[in-house]
């Protein structure tokens, strides 16, 4: 109690809002805590102390009495030391975001499970979930998905040269357990009678669904890659410009991106964005190197001017694969070209005259050079896919 009066008689409030403990006042730690004045928190469970340290809010890790989701607690054999400013910061961010609950939250009137990273805001509200033999918490998933999610902006943003602030804001994903909640979170929170998994493109970016739908089957690598694979979709619709592309005839661009991030972080493809609910589609397991090059083969007709007049809802089986495909080879040989395709579709440019500008090529050298790197990279066996999170 000491510790805490005399570290927060050190806080001053910057015209950002973030706490700062003045360095000039800081003691100098002991032997006790490697001179840092603050102790690592053991309140946390052990598998989960990497993960935490990566978001921005963990509603689990706030609610611990000891260190309020700083993850640090005070040195009790010295008064304190550098350490205590990452604490605090760490304490007062946490507080923050605790103190300003999401519209889900007021309207179930309950804390939820709530990890914030840098472009995701994620709810995870469950009991246990299938990872193999194995159940994970919906503390653990959150954080499972913040990681893959985050992994797969990283190399987006690396791609498309995009910085936090292109990006209107935050993309909610949320995951629910019980078929009503999912229901009424979507009705009252994000404005639809939908009652199945739903997206909500654009300046506030959303994804609701059930943790059992068909595809989801409460199975935590599904559900974590569903959620990377829609997150890229809401990044996409948000980034630079607030405009969904996958309705206007770029949706090669929009599925392609989807899956081809989906695939980078688990070497395989579950998630096929199709409306219809009988949609069953699973197109070669989601393993699409050795399918793709095999149909290339067998189809020597030009396939782009088909392709590349698709809107996204309407792409089927092995559209989605060569869709991902050319994404691929885009991303690989010419990832300076995503930007300005992404913003060129944006603002509703044909893809004829993006594909000249920005590539230098007429869609059917674009076609040629794609079919001749595929055959040229692509493994004769597929990748192994990832078995756990
Ligand atoms: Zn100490
Ligand atoms: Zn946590
Ligand atoms: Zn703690
Ligand atoms: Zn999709």
């Amino acid at each position: 109690m000491r510790m805490a009066c005399t570290v927060l008689s050190l806080i001053a409030l910057t015209s950002s809002g973030w706490a700062q403990v003045d360095p000039n006042d800081v003691g100098h730690g002991c032997q006790v805590c490697h001179l840092t004045g603050v102790k690592e928190c053991k309140a946390h469970p052990s598998s989960l102390a990497e993960a935490e340290t990566e978001v921005l809010y963990c509603s689990v890790a706030s609610s611990c009495k000891d260190c309020s989701g700083a993850l640090l607690v005070d040195c009790k054999k010295c008064s304190g030391g550098p350490g205590n400013i990452e604490m605090e910061t760490r304490q007062l961010r946490s507080k923050r975001f605790k103190d300003s609950p999401t519209p889900a939250e007021e309207l179930f009137e309950r804390e939820l499970v709530r990890v914030v990273t840098a472009h995701f805001d994620i709810i995870i509200d469950c009991e246990e979930i299938k990872d193999g033999s194995r159940k994970m918490s919906a503390h653990e998933v959150a954080h499972a998905l913040a990681t893959e999610a985050e992994k797969a902006a990283a190399l987006l943003d690396e791609q498309f040269d995009a910085k936090l602030h292109h990006y209107s804001r935050r993309s909610r994903i949320w995951f629910w357990g019980d078929p009503k909640d999912h229901l009424l979170v979507n009705q009252k929170v994000l404005g639809t009678n939908d009652g199945g998994a739903f997206k909500l493109f654009g300046p506030d970016p959303a994804y609701s669904a059930w943790t059992k739908e068909r595809g989801l089957e409460n199975e935590g690598m599904l559900i974590v890659s569903n959620g990377v694979h829609i997150g890229v979709h809401l990044l996409l619709s948000n980034l630079f410009q607030n405009q969904w592309i996958g309705n206007f005839k770029a949706g090669w661009f929009d599925v392609g991106a989807a899956h081809y991030y989906e695939n980078q972080r688990f070497q395989q493809v579950t998630t096929y964005c199709i409306d219809e609910a009988d949609a069953n589609l699973d197109y070669e397991d989601g393993r699409w190197h050795v399918p793709v090059r095999k149909y290339l083969t067998k189809n020597k007709e030009s396939l782009l001017p088909n392709l590349l007049s698709k809107i996204s809802g309407t792409m089927w089986d092995e559209e989605h694969a060569l869709a991902w495909s050319l994404y691929d080879w885009v991303a690989t040989v010419h990832p300076e070209a995503l930007k300005p395709l992404l913003l060129g579709y944006k603002e509703r440019k044909e893809t004829r005259d993006l594909f000249k500008q920005h590539l230098g090529m007429t869609i059917q050298q674009v076609e040629e050079a794609w079919r001749t790197w595929v055959f040229d990279t692509y493994p004769v066996k597929n990748p192994k896919p990832r078995k756990k999170l």
